[in-house]
């Protein structure tokens, strides 16, 4: 949705986004670890409810952070299925 502006689910075209609006106390979080967390932007279609979040592109340029997913998360194996 964030790159199209239309629902994958049904098509619609209400798609609101609380990305850049947020103060920095108010934003919605993803636990990396006990002590790391990446902001996240979200895009919910209000016509069927479905949504999505993104990482902000600034927590993907923080190298610690990445590091740090990199070291504790596990990478998706496509191979294994
Ligand atoms: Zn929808």
């Amino acid at each position: 949705m964030k790159k199209s502006n239309v629902c994958p689910k049904c098509n619609g075209q209400n798609i609101y986004t609380n990305a850049g609006l947020m103060s920095r106390g108010e934003r919605c979080t993803v636990a990396v670890s006990s002590w790391t967390q990446l902001f996240v932007e979200t895009y919910v279609c209000l016509d069927c409810g479905f949504f999505e979040e993104y990482v902000m592109q600034k927590e993907l340029r923080n190298a610690e952070k990445i590091e740090k997913i990199k070291s504790t998360w596990k990478k998706v194996d496509f191979t294994d299925k």
